[in-house]
C-alpha cells in the first residue's frame, strides 16, 4: 500500500489502531516532536497530533489548505476507507509527507451514534519539504473559491479578465492558477451572486442603503429647485404598463414591497441655452456584480469647451420602454431635445426612442459606430483605418468624403462596404453642414466627461450600486457646479470677453491668416483666398451679416480664418470678438454659471423606506432580445450549471474519478 520510499514513524495514540502498513519504522524516522519548545515546525506538529476530523474530505481540505499556507501544494497518495497518505507535489524527491487514519472502535458498534465517533487523525509525517522541492501553491478549485483577492477583484469589477485574475493571485497570494480554472471560478461565483440577486437576497448592508434614495431623492430636489430627481419601483412601472423584468414567480416579494426599477437625476435645464446648442445621448451598462442595469446619459459642452452631463437615469436596459420614458422626462424637464441637434449612441434602443418621440436632428456617434464595426466578426480594424472613418465623419463636402471612402477601401474593402451601408446623412457632416450647427461634435462626449476617478479619486461609475451611483453623480454635479463658478468669477474679474478656450481657437485661426489673401468688394464684403494653394478657393466674407462661406465659421460660431485676414486687412482685428457665439462669451458664461452651487442631502438625515428593494438583475434572455444573442449564448453553455448539464462530467485521464477535474488539476498521485 505504501508506495513512498520515504521512511516515516508512525506514533499512534493508544485508543486507535492504524492499518499495520503505516506502522514503518526505521532507523532514519524522523521524529517530528522532538524538541517541540525550540521549533515553530514542531509546536504545528504538536497541534496537528491534537486535531480530529470527522469526515475524510473535511482531513483532505485542512491538509491541502496546510500546504497551500507554506506556498506547497498536497497531493493524496493513498485514500482508503480508514487511512489517507498526503504527499507533496514535487517532481523532484521531497520527503514532506502525512499519513492518517480513522479510528476504530475496538468493540463492534452497537448503533448509529457509537458509529459516529469514529474520526480521523493524523498519525505520522514531516512537515519539510526538501531544498530541490518544485512543488509550488497551485490551489484546488475550492481553495480558488475561497480566496479573498479572487473575490474582491470579482466584486469590484464583474467582467475582469481572467488572465488578469491569474496574475492578481500571482502577486497577491502567490498562487498558481491556470486561466481557465480562474475563469470557471469565477463564473460559479458570479452565478452564485446572481441567484442571490434574482431571488432578492441582496446583503442587509446593500438593501438597507439602497432604502435611503428616496429621501436622498427628495431632498435633494428639495434643496436644488431646479433640478429633477426621480426613482420608480417595479409595481410602479407595471401600472405603466411596463413589461416586469420577469413573469412573478416564488421570489417576487408580496408583503407590500417593491424592487427599484428606475431612477433618473436631471440638472437645471435653463442654462443649456448657453452652451454650445448640442446634446450627446449615450448608455453605458453597468458592471457591479450586484447591479448589471444601463446608465443613459444626456451630456453637453458649455462655452469653455468642457462636456457637462446635463442627465442621468439607471433603467434595467437600453429597451425602447425604458429610452422613451428617459427622454420624455428630459422634455418635461425642458430640455429642448426637439431644438438642438443630437449626437446618440446606436446602443439599445436610443435611436428608436428618438424617432418616436419627434426628435428630429439625430446623428450618429462616431465612436459608437466604430465600435459596431469591431465588434462585427468579419471586421479588423487598424489606427489608419480608424483614422480615415474620423476624416470621412467630418469631409465638408461629398467629394471629400467619397475620396477618403476609396481610401480606405484601398486597406479595408469590408470597413468599406460597412460605412456604405450607412445612411451618410446619419453619421457624416457634410449632409448636415449647412443645417445643422455641430461645434465640431463627431461623439456623444460621454466619454470625455469628468465621472470623478482622477479629479476626485472616485470608483469607476460603472462598477456602482444603483443608490452609490447617483449620490457619485450628485456630488459630480456639485463639484463641476462649483468649478465652473469659480471660472466664471475669476474670467469676470480678469474682464474677459471670451472664455480662454474660445480664445485658443482663435489663436488657431490667427495664426493661419498670413497665407490668405484678401481683395475688397465693398466696405463690408470681402473675399479671402489661400494664396499657397494651386487651386484657388475663395471665401466670400460679410462683416456686417459676419459670415463667412467657410465650414469652421458656419459649424464651430468662432471668427474663421478668412474674418481674421479681413478684418486685419481692415486694421480691425479688435472687432473680432464680435464673431463669436453667444455660447462663448464670459458674460453668458458667468450668467449661467457664477452663484449656481449645488447642495447636496446629509445621508444621516436621511429616512429609510423599508418597502424598497434592490433592483433585480437584468437577465441573460432579456439582453439577448437587445442584440446581445451571440455573446450570451456562447457564455451561457459555459455557465450553465452542473445540473442542467447534457453530458455528465468529464473523467480524470489519470485518475479515472469523475469529480470534475481533469488530469492537470488532478489531486490524486498516480498509484
Ligand atoms: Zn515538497
Ligand atoms: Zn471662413
Ligand atoms: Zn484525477
Amino acid at each position: 500500500m505504501l508506495s513512498s520510499a520515504v521512511p516515516v514513524r508512525a506514533d499512534e495514540p493508544p485508543a486507535a489502531s492504524a492499518p499495520a502498513s503505516a506502522s514503518v519504522s526505521t532507523s532514519t524516522a524522523v521524529h517530528a516532536d522532538a524538541d517541540a519548545d525550540a521549533d515553530p515546525l514542531a509546536d504545528q506538529w504538536t497541534t496537528l497530533k491534537a486535531m480530529k476530523w470527522t469526515q475524510g474530505k473535511d482531513l483532505t481540505a485542512f491538509v491541502q489548505d496546510l500546504a497551500l499556507r507554506s506556498g506547497k501544494r498536497a497531493l493524496v497518495a493513498t485514500s482508503g476507507g480508514s487511512y489517507k497518505k498526503f504527499v507533496c507535489s514535487s517532481e523532484a524527491p521531497c520527503p514532506w509527507l502525512l499519513n492518517a487514519v480513522c479510528s476504530r472502535p475496538r468493540k463492534r458498534p452497537a448503533s448509529a451514534a457509537t458509529s459516529a465517533a469514529r474520526f480521523w487523525y493524523v498519525t505520522s509525517g514531516l512537515l519539510t519539504h526538501s531544498v530541490n522541492c518544485d512543488s509550488v501553491a497551485r490551489p484546488t478549485a475550492r481553495q480558488l473559491k475561497a480566496s479573498s483577492v479572487l473575490r474582491a477583484a470579482v466584486h469590484a469589477d464583474a467582467r475582469v479578465s481572467s488572465a488578469s485574475l491569474v496574475a492578481q493571485l500571482q502577486t497577491a497570494e502567490a498562487l498558481h492558477c491556470s486561466k481557465s480554472m480562474v475563469y470557471k471560478a469565477k463564473s460559479d461565483l458570479l452565478d452564485a451572486l446572481e441567484a442571490a440577486r434574482v431571488a432578492g437576497r441582496a446583503s442587509p448592508a446593500v438593501r438597507t442603503a439602497l432604502q435611503q434614495l428616496p429621501a436622498y431623492l427628495t431632498q435633494l430636489q428639495a434643496l436644488n429647485p431646479h433640478v429633477a430627481a426621480v426613482y420608480e419601483t417595479e409595481t410602479e412601472g407595471a401600472e405603466m404598463n411596463y413589461p416586469r423584468p420577469e413573469p412573478p414567480s416564488a421570489a417576487s416579494p408580496t408583503d407590500g414591497t417593491s424592487c427599484l426599477l428606475r431612477t433618473l437625476l436631471a440638472l437645471d435645464p435653463t442654462t443649456v441655452w448657453n452652451d454650445q446648442s448640442v446634446f450627446g445621448l449615450d448608455a453605458m451598462e453597468m458592471q457591479h456584480v450586484g447591479y448589471n442595469g444601463t446608465l443613459l446619459a444626456l451630456v453637453g459642452r458649455d462655452g469653455a469647451l468642457q462636456p457637462r452631463l446635463h442627465a442621468a437615469a439607471l433603467v434595467p436596459e437600453a429597451s425602447a420602454a425604458h429610452c422613451t420614458w428617459f427622454l420624455t422626462k428630459l422634455l418635461a424637464h425642458g430640455f429642448p431635445l426637439r431644438r438642438f441637434p443630437l449626437v446618440s449612441s446606436g446602443r439599445g434602443a436610443l435611436l428608436a426612442a428618438c424617432t418616436a418621440l419627434q426628435v428630429p436632428n439625430v446623428s450618429l456617434c462616431t465612436r459608437y459606430v466604430l465600435e459596431a464595426m469591431r465588434e462585427t466578426a468579419t471586421l479588423a480594424l487598424q489606427p489608419t483605418d480608424e483614422a480615415l472613418v474620423w476624416q470621412a465623419q467630418r469631409a465638408e463636402a461629398e467629394s471629400e468624403h467619397l475620396s477618403v471612402l476609396a481610401q480606405l477601401a484601398r486597406q479595408n474593402p469590408a470597413a468599406t462596404e460597412y460605412l456604405r451601408a450607412l445612411d451618410p446623412s446619419l453619421w457624416c457632416l457634410y449632409p448636415v453642414l449647412a443645417r445643422r450647427k455641430m461645434y465640431g461634435w463627431q461623439t456623444t462626449r460621454f466619454e470625455e466627461l469628468d465621472l470623478g476617478e482622477t479629479s476626485l479619486g472616485l470608483a469607476p461609475l460603472a462598477s456602482q450600486l444603483p443608490y452609490e451611483a447617483v449620490k457619485q453623480l450628485s456630488l459630480l454635479a456639485m463639484h463641476a457646479a462649483f468649478q465652473r463658478h469659480e471660472r466664471a468669477s475669476q474670467w469676470e474679474s480678469e474682464r474677459r470677453v471670451v472664455t480662454p478656450a474660445a480664445e485658443q481657437l482663435m489663436q488657431q485661426q490667427l495664426a493661419l491668416v498670413p497665407l490668405y489673401s484678401v481683395c475688397m468688394s465693398s466696405t463690408h464684403l470681402a473675399f479671402v483666398w489661400n494664396a499657397h494653394k494651386p487651386q484657388i478657393r475663395q471665401r466670400r466674407v460679410d462683416l456686417q451679416q459676419r459670415t463667412c462661406t467657410c465650414a469652421c465659421r458656419l459649424q464651430y460660431g468662432i471668427p474663421c480664418r478668412h474674418i481674421l485676414a479681413a478684418l486685419q486687412k481692415l486694421d480691425a482685428l479688435g472687432r473680432a470678438v464680435d464673431f463669436f457665439d453667444e455660447c462663448y462669451l464670459v458674460r453668458n458664461y458667468v450668467a449661467s454659471f457664477k452663484n449656481r452651487a449645488l447642495d447636496l442631502p446629509v445621508e444621516e438625515s436621511l429616512a429609510r423606506d423599508l418597502t424598497l428593494r434592490p433592483p433585480r438583475l437584468v437577465t441573460k434572455q432579456q439582453r439577448a432580445t437587445e442584440g446581445h444573442a451571440k455573446k450570451t449564448k456562447k457564455r451561457k453553455a459555459r455557465n450553465r450549471p452542473s445540473n442542467e448539464r447534457k453530458r455528465g462530467l468529464y473523467k480524470c485521464h489519470k485518475c479515472q474519478r469523475a469529480e470534475g477535474h481533469n488530469k492537470g488539476t488532478c489531486p490524486y498521485q498516480q498509484e
